[in-house]
């Protein structure tokens, strides 16, 4: 009996060394500009306890009524693959006890996991580059932090995004908002999908956040949580905006912007794109001032953001924007016995001389013309023959691969330099 296909997981994708460059791209410059804003990088296990996310995102959220990847392991213990990396990094600060009043700025990089419906820009693994903020009461650190987004746009070459700001208040100003929310909804009730009517009784102001476009025009005609602000969150939000004004950074204040997660406090953000069609945003956050304290740990206040490197790669790609592909500088093309003997050591004296030189040596034989056409298909530059001839004299060939120059000699004595003076020439 044939065995069947091996198939991959649906929404879980490979990532082939062919787009790996513009991975590595964006991760490269997340990476600088977060060292340059003194964020250190933060590793969390993949997998916590399920009740964790429970606690912290909330029951009436998508993510955790139908998007979780748990389980019971076999030693009994109810896990769940991170859905997202914030409720693992809170816990990770408290668990080691690096609270106490100390601050910090940290950031993480990885996979996360949700059961979503699997479509362009949408997956089921997704990888997110987070940055938290850990005892900064803002509102310096959110403006600081939305820079910091913008200034990421900014080195990726990204145009066609926009920033939308909104607070969200104290947990008691939203707790007067959700009872006015509530009987707003009750009032039209029969217009509610079946996910509203739950959240109804659960958590109203994730109505809000409904996807469902019959859901729309309801949801315009809502009251504002804007205008139920207390006067703290009031004067937080105004003096980020007059920041972000300062700054530079343009951005629209929109009501409606509630995010799909319980935990946020005050300050919340997104950047969308009208260049991915429907899965427009590509970088979202917010502060979280209670959550740590709900967690068990001491009350901190905290701010964090997340991007999604799968979107930010595929916005590069729509906008032309991806790095040029890796390429060799040089290839080592082998012909001969005692050649073949030597070759090796001398790939590894030139990788010794030429740091940071991509040095390919042919490898598995090969004719003459076999080995041509395999340094022309790693694109190349240059390649170093190196045949028994030449070595009998003291000497390799240097040939040009992508011009029409033909070939020199060099003594192998002086090879490096000889090398960069002819990847120099090849180059233009
Ligand atoms: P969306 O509104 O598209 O569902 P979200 O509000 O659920 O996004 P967040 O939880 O704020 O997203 O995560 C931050 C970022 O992670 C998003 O802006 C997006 O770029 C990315 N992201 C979220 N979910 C996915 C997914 N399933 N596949 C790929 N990227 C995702
Ligand atoms: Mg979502």
């Amino acid at each position: 009996m044939a065995t069947p296909p091996l198939r991959r997981v649906t929404g879980m994708n490979d990532v082939l060394p062919e787009k790996i460059q513009v991975w590595q791209h964006i991760e490269a410059t997340a990476r600088r500009l977060l060292a340059a804003y003194g964020y250190e990088e933060f590793r969390a296990p993949v997998v916590e306890h399920t009740e964790l996310f429970h606690r912290s995102i909330g029951e009436f959220t998508d993510i955790v009524e139908k998007e979780m990847y748990s389980f019971v392991d076999i030693g009994g213990d109810r896990l769940t693959l991170r859905p997202e990396a914030t409720a693992g990094l809170v816990r990770a600060v408290i668990t080691n006890g690096m609270l106490r009043g100390a601050r910090h700025k940290v950031w993480c990089t990885g996979p996360m996991f949700r059961h979503e419906k699997n479509q362009e820009g949408r997956y089921r693994q997704f990888h997110q580059v987070d940055v938290e903020a850990f005892g900064f009461a803002g509102p310096d650190v959110d403006a600081e932090l939305i820079a910091l987004s913008a200034r990421l746009w900014r080195e990726l070459k990204v145009d066609r995004v926009r920033l939308e700001i909104n607070s969200l208040g104290t947990p008691e100003a939203r707790r007067a908002y959700r009872e006015r929310l509530v009987a707003y909804f009750r009032a039209h009730e029969s217009s509610l999908d079946a996910d509203s009517r739950r959240r109804l009784e659960g958590n109203a102001l994730r109505i809000l956040d409904s996807k469902n476009p019959d859901m729309r025009a309801l949801i315009d005609a809502a009251p504002l949580l804007t205008e139920h602000l207390d006067a703290e969150s009031e004067a937080h939000f105004a003096a980020l905006r007059a920041a972000l004004d300062g700054l530079g950074v343009p951005y629209l204040v929109n009501p409606r912007l509630v995010r799909g997660l319980d935990y946020y406090t005050r300050t919340v953000f997104e950047w969308t794109t009208d260049a991915l069609g429907a899965q427009n945003a590509i970088c979202a956050g917010g502060r979280y001032d209670g959550l740590i304290e709900q967690l068990g740990g001491e009350a901190t206040p905290a701010i964090g953001f997340a991007f999604g490197i799968e979107r930010v790669v595929l916005l590069l790609e729509r906008l032309g924007r991806t790095p040029a592909p890796a390429v060799p500088d040089v290839y080592v093309v082998i012909q001969g016995a005692r050649a073949e003997r030597e070759a090796l050591a001398l790939a590894e004296r030139l990788r010794d001389a030429l740091p940071g030189r991509r040095i390919v040596a042919n490898l598995g034989g090969g004719n003459f013309k076999a080995q041509f056409r395999r340094a022309d298909r790693s694109g190349a530059p240059l390649a170093l023959i190196l045949g028994d001839d030449e070595l009998a004299r003291g000497v390799a060939a240097l040939k040009p691969l992508r011009q029409e120059s033909g070939q020199t000699e060099c003594m192998l004595t002086d090879l490096a330099a000889g090398i960069e003076a002819a990847l120099t020439a090849a180059r233009g």
